[in-house]
């Protein structure tokens, strides 16, 4: 029986000693390698591998392996560090090959690399779209499903729940347990806020000081968990995007301890802060000076700014993501602080995610406030310099800031209402406008209820507004509840916990439990406008026509194949009534029409009228 054992698990015992031995026996040895694992059969059949241990620079590694070339070995200025680069034929199939780190001596160091078998159709995968809504969530801030975590040794911060800035303990477990919430209240997609370590002595529940890029935070749970909930959600027909940061990593990571190489990271003499100013980088009289502060700042003290114009940084950066998207089944990237990284980097990273996965969604933060500023970053944009970034989907940040002002502001000529108008009107500037990413607020900004002086008159016109408009609409967790927020209160008050998240919490939003009346009425609102808006393509793919605000009266038609929307928002504190000879262009056909919000029929649309600070969607019928 013995003898059997021992057969059985041979192969076992002998993969486990060969890869324990590169750590016992020699003056050289390894510690870390990353990617630590790859596929066979990618597109680029190029692979880099940062190998960090013991005086590497002493070795000559060597692979002998059929379909496997190791092309070329860098050594850094750190005798610890070396980058191979490996080439594999797409011949290829799963396999583990050896990596000996030749000393001279009988023994060396060996590595047994994995690649392993992708998933079928993993590289038609499809992206979110525009039929799609995106449902933003802070891990730490939604709910705690797994207590036991929330304090995890060798993190260096422990949760906290009275802090604003310190962690509350929510995790992968609390989203898993309420996968049927987002399918309850009709939202697509979840972009859900850095997962990966976070090693930082405060204020690290946020996720942007990343400690280690291929691991997620042991207090939100573990890599297999996050594996698992993408797999959970895909069953439920949600989607996965994944927040990613390559501008900075945290001032924690193993690397700062010992450098891959000098200019892995851009070093000052003194802590030298960004300029954030993104617009910079299309500004055509900005000095260099100021660009370079722009690219080569640091984000925060606590955050080492990364140096993508060293290409062993970019080629890890870029295999990073992609084995996030493989590794995890991702479905989309949101990208973090996309213009700080550099134009160039940025596109040859779009053009290699392409070449993997065509139909991938990547949605870039240009955090600019102007439509020109935004529009240059799209991909395709028409720019005089000729730059293209590749970049598919872009926040529309100017919209966002209309939004803020419309409803607020008296109604004028480009005031108030006619904020969204003239916003829109600025679409020529965009390739594909209906590749913006539309929303209110995120988890760096003033939540919209609080910006819209906990109106529901305004909160229910502004996502009606979203719903219907061109592009994805996003989200923010509890803006379905009306949570509240400024952002200069501190970043800990717009991230507040979601109610029901956490064990003996009073007021459960997963089951509308405890909700005041406002509150219930704002959720089912934005549960029937989400319904609504999932199967109607007129929305997602249709045309736009608008019309120039009179009286505070907006209104626009979204149209598709003899399908048409109307959609009327009334910014003034009185009831309108108004003839519709004016838009006859677009109700030519139509004889009734439907308010989905309010269920009110229209049996004729000669005349309508529409309530004090209040929106219509009415769907035209012939
Ligand atoms: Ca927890």
């Amino acid at each position: 029986m013995r003898y059997l054992y021992f057969l059985k698990h041979f192969s076992k015992w002998f993969l486990l000693l060969a890869l324990l031995l590169p750590f016992v026996a020699f003056p050289q040895s390894i510690t870390t390698v990353e990617p630590p694992f790859w596929w066979a059969g990618m597109n680029h059949t190029e692979l880099q591998l940062m190998v960090y241990g013991k005086e590497l620079a002493q070795t000559k590694p060597q692979i002998q392996h059929p379909g496997i070339t190791l092309k070329e070995t860098t050594y850094s200025n750190n005798p610890n560090y070396l980058f191979l680069t490996i080439e594999i034929t797409p011949e290829t199939g799963p396999t583990i090959f050896q990596i000996r780190f030749e000393t001279g001596k009988r023994k060396a160091p060996i590595i047994n690399y994995e690649l392993k078998e992708r998933e079928e159709g993993s590289s038609q995968r499809q992206g979110f779209t525009a039929s799609d809504v995106i449902y933003l969530l802070m891990p730490d801030r939604f709910a705690n499903g797994d207590p036991d975590n929330d304090h995890t040794k060798g993190m260096l911060e422990t949760a906290d729940k009275t802090k604003p800035d310190g962690r509350h303990g929510g995790d992968l477990n609390g989203i898993i347990d309420h996968l049927d919430y987002f399918n309850e209240l009709g939202v697509t997609t979840l972009w859900i806020n850095p997962v990966l370590e976070n090693s930082m002595p405060d204020y690290s529940y946020h996720g942007y000081a990343i400690t280690d890029f291929y691991k997620v935070d042991p207090r939100l749970g573990s890599n297999e968990e996050y594996r698992l909930l993408i797999q959970l959600a895909h069953k439920r027909g949600l989607r996965i995007v994944k927040d990613m940061v390559f501008n900075h990593f945290g001032t924690n990571h193993w690397w700062m301890n010992d450098l891959p190489m000098s200019d892995w990271i851009h070093q000052w003499p003194e802590f030298t802060r960004s300029n954030y100013r993104s617009g910079t980088l299309t500004d055509p009289y900005a000095s260099q000076w100021d660009k370079d502060l722009m690219l080569k700042g640091w984000f925060d003290h606590s955050m080492a700014d990364l140096n993508q114009d060293n290409p062993f940084v970019a080629e890890y950066l870029i295999q990073n993501s992609i084995w996030w998207i493989e590794y995890a089944g991702l479905d989309g990237i949101r990208m973090d602080t996309y213009p700080y990284s550099g134009k160039r980097f940025m596109a040859e990273w779009m053009q290699r995610i392409r070449n993997e996965y065509p139909d991938f969604s990547v949605v870039g933060e240009v955090w600019l406030n102007t439509t020109p500023q935004v529009a240059y970053w799209m991909n395709d944009a028409h720019n005089s310099d000729s730059f293209n970034s590749y970049l598919d989907y872009v926040f529309d940040f100017p919209l966002k800031y209309a939004l803020a002002e419309a409803f607020n502001e008296e109604n004028g000529w480009s005031s108030g209402i006619a904020r969204l108008y003239e916003s829109l009107s600025l679409d020529f500037l965009y390739p594909y406008p209906q590749q913006l990413v539309v929303f209110a607020d995120n988890h760096d900004t003033d939540r919209i209820f609080s910006v819209l002086k906990h109106d529901i008159r305004k909160f229910k016109m502004a996502m009606a507004f979203l719903m219907t408009v061109r592009g994805i609409p996003q989200i923010y967790y509890g803006t379905e509840i009306l949570m509240t927020g400024w952002e200069h209160q501190g970043h800990g008050f717009i991230r507040e916990d979601f109610p029901g998240g956490w064990m003996h919490d009073s007021v459960n939003a997963f089951t509308q439990t405890g909700l005041t009346a406002d509150q219930y009425d704002a959720w089912t609102y934005m549960r029937l406008l989400l319904q609504w808006r999932k199967n109607k393509k007129v929305i997602h793919e249709g045309k736009t026509t608008h019309y120039i605000p009179e009286e505070g009266v907006y209104v626009y038609f979204r149209h598709l194949d003899g399908e048409s929307i109307m959609v009327v928002l009334n910014n003034n504190n009185e009831s309108k009534t108004f003839k519709t000879e004016r838009y006859t262009e677009n109700l030519k056909g139509y004889s009734t029409g439907t308010d989905v919000l309010h269920r009110t029929y229209f049996d004729q649309l000669r005349i309508i009228s529409v309530p004090a600070m209040s929106a219509r969607i009415i769907e035209l019928k012939r």
